[in-house]
């Protein structure tokens, strides 16, 4: 069992990578262009340019699967945070290649 700890978020029995991307959604930290809108010149999706580039639109844009459940990463059930956090791993891993 891993338990990863982050400044005060403590996220008991995830994978170190789970662990990260679910903290960076948590504080908002996670790469995308709604976070960090000084960064870029728009904040569209690169993809369909229609919708700004949060977090639930790139997992529906580059997977095709909603997380209307995103505030389950606050969830203290493991199952959950892995859930939501693998949908937007992929999805930014998706976004990545196609830049
Ligand atoms: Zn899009």
């Amino acid at each position: 069992m891993y338990c990863y700890c982050i400044n005060n978020f403590r996220i008991p029995y995830l994978d170190p990578r789970t662990a990260r991307t679910a903290f960076k959604i948590r504080t908002s930290m996670v790469d995308i262009r709604v976070n960090f809108p000084n960064k870029y010149e728009n904040l569209l999706c690169t993809r369909c340019k229609n919708h700004d580039e949060t977090l639930s639109h790139i997992v529906k844009c580059y997977t095709g699967s909603d997380i209307e459940e995103i505030e389950n990463v606050y969830s203290d059930v493991n199952k959950d945070i892995q859930h939501i956090t693998k949908k937007v791993i992929i999805a930014l891993e998706a976004r990545d290649d196609s830049l």
